[in-house]
């Protein structure tokens, strides 16, 4: 049976969460076509998806062009404000010091990632950017294993290209 509209606005936090990441992974795998690496995140408010975004550094050869950052510019215009403490900010790997600098600034409430960044990771890996701050991490430790699979897959892709392709690889990594 369709719900109604009414149980539609009753959506559980589960459910939020699941439609967040479903497009925070469909994103990754889109940026990931491209040649980027396979990270995407969406932003939340209220249960509603406000923004969303893919990696694209190596689209726009630019280092700041995380997923984490586009998504919360993105979200910080429709919202008309910079301060993003009623939002959730979902994103399929764990931030980097450059991200999690970004969200602590703008007072996200709440950030669920996925996969775990042992290099460069700054909530549970390289550093505990996140204690002290007003924001809520958490690891989506169901999906965790979706992303990995995701990031481990473009690295082998690239891996497998042959020689003269060098440049590209050293370039993605
Ligand atoms: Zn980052």
């Amino acid at each position: 049976m369709a719900p109604t509209s009414t149980e539609l606005k009753s959506e559980t936090s589960t459910e939020v969460d699941r439609d967040a990441f479903a497009q925070a992974f469909a994103l990754a795998e889109q940026v990931g076509r491209s040649g980027n690496v396979p990270v995407g995140a969406s932003v939340m408010h209220g249960g509603v998806l406000i923004a969303s975004a893919g990696n694209l550094r190596e689209t726009l050869q630019d280092p700041t062009a995380h997923a984490e950052l586009l998504a919360l510019r993105e979200a910080a215009q429709r919202l008309g404000r910079w301060r993003l403490d009623d939002v959730t900010l979902y994103v399929t790997l764990e931030p980097c010091a450059m991200c999690a600098g970004a969200i602590v600034q703008a007072r996200v409430g709440r950030v669920v990632y996925a996969a775990a960044e042992p290099k460069m990771g700054a909530h549970q890996s390289l550093h505990r950017l996140f204690e002290g701050s007003h924001t809520r991490v958490e690891q989506h430790h169901e999906l965790a294993e979706r992303s990995a699979h995701l990031l481990a897959d473009f690295f082998e892709g690239l891996r497998a290209r042959p020689q003269s392709s060098l440049d590209d690889q050293n370039r993605a990594l």
